[in-house]
């Protein structure tokens, strides 16, 4: 069997590959990449796929602006309320006070998928050393050898051939599309239940159609995906309370569970993990394709510049201590958003009744001292720079 040669593979046409593949072509269009994608090559295949709503920062908007990659089927969030079920404490944030002109976008994960894959597509045209492979997992491994490898492989808690380090937070996440009576347009909601956090986002359908995420135990979100319509709404109902009117229809339920895995060093040698193959976040702050894009921004950076340059140039020493620096670039931003991601996944879970009291006064010094809030906002927003 012949074996085929690349500067730099990447293993996984998931958003983070296709971002990462687009932006090292965008910057320097000779580079010679393999991508190997998993995924069909056409389009049609993917569209009946993962529609669960994912929050998008405004930080990732404009990465995404740079390579033409913004979905056009968005809703924008221009304020959210937080709150814990049956206890005190809230916390309403508003773009005017942040000064921006949204707080987030929510984005179905298919829409960000295809719209990545349309971008890279109009990039590849004028980048004549690319190759998108659509592979069979099923098939043999195609024998490719290459001087840098992405990992950009992915995947779900407890789907992923890897545990490093982390935490199972016994949580599944029930997602679905709900509609609703009476919900102001663009706001989302935030509730944190004896069970976990329940989410309520806008959607692009319109004001009272909304995303929902419901963390609840593995056996009760089982349970909850079983239920008949009627009585799935009426258990939401009770949760989440009278806010927005009556629950009226739910339509595309699915179970994710949750949790947290993360390597410790994201490089090896010559080769670079990034996105969900580096670390898997629990959704409750909308942070883990946010931090895999910065993640494959940053690192298409820097390997543009290094195989830009001559032959002679990219050696295994070069390579390797440019994705030293890749990963020391990294730091700072990762382990804020795993550590602010993790504490509130703990926080807003526990039942105990110190806790319960603290977090009632940490939103309440969210709503009173504007900088915590602020500073809070612009982590979620643009990440640790
Ligand atoms: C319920 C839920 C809600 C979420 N909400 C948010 C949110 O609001 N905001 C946010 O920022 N994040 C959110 N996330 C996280 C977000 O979905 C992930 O961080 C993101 O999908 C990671 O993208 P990725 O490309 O790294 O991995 P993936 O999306 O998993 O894509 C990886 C791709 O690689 C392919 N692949 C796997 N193995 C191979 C291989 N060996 N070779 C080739 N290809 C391979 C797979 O088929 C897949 O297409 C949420 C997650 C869940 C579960």
């Amino acid at each position: 069997m012949s074996v085929e040669n690349f500067d730099i593979v990447i293993q996984g046409g998931g958003p983070v590959g296709l971002a990462c593949a687009a932006w090292s072509l965008q910057k320097f269009p000779e580079a010679n990449i393999a991508l190997m994608d998993r995924n069909p090559a056409d389009d049609v295949d993917l569209t009946a796929a993962d529609t669960r709503g994912v929050a998008l920062s405004h930080g990732s908007k404009l990465l995404l602006d740079t390579i033409n990659a913004w979905p056009t089927e968005c809703a924008d969030i221009h304020r959210v309320h937080v709150s814990q079920a049956g206890r005190f404490g809230r916390a309403l944030m508003t773009r005017e006070e942040l000064g921006q002109k949204a707080l987030g976008h929510i984005i179905r994960y298919r829409d960000i998928h295809l719209t990545l894959r349309k971008a890279l597509r109009a990039i590849q045209k004028n980048s004549p050393h690319f190759i998108w492979k659509h592979i069979d997992p099923n098939a043999d491994v195609e024998n490719i050898q290459a001087k840098c490898v992405v990992h950009a492989e992915g995947g779900l808690f407890k789907t992923q051939d890897w545990v490093e380090s982390g935490r199972d937070y016994e949580q599944s996440a029930l997602v679905g599309l709900v509609e609703v009576e009476n919900a102001p347009p663009l706001q989302a909601w935030e509730r944190f239940t004896s069970e976990g956090p329940l989410a309520v986002l806008p959607s692009h359908y319109g004001p009272n159609i909304l995303n929902l995420i419901w963390c609840g135990t593995p056996s009760s979100s089982q349970a909850r995906l079983a239920l008949s319509e009627a009585d799935f709404l009426k258990s939401l109902q009770a949760e989440f309370g009278s806010r927005i009117g009556q629950f009226l229809k739910i339509q595309d339920r699915r179970l994710y569970e949750l949790g947290l895995n993360y390597r410790k060093d994201i490089t090896q040698a010559n080769e670079v993990w990034i996105g969900n193959a580096a670390q898997t976040l629990h959704p409750v702050a909308g942070q883990g394709l946010n931090l895999g894009l910065r993640d494959a921004y940053l690192l298409a950076e820097k390997l543009s510049i290094l195989f830009s340059k001559p032959e002679d140039q990219k050696t295994p020493l070069a390579i390797e201590t440019t994705l030293a620096e890749y990963a020391q670039s990294r730091k700072l931003d990762r382990s804020a958003t795993i550590g602010l991601t993790d504490f509130m996944a703990r926080i807003f879970t526990s039942n105990l009744l110190p806790v319960v009291i603290g977090r009632g006064l940490a939103l309440s010094a969210l709503q009173w001292l504007p900088p915590v809030k602020t500073a809070l906002a612009r982590q979620m927003m643009f990440g640790r720079r």
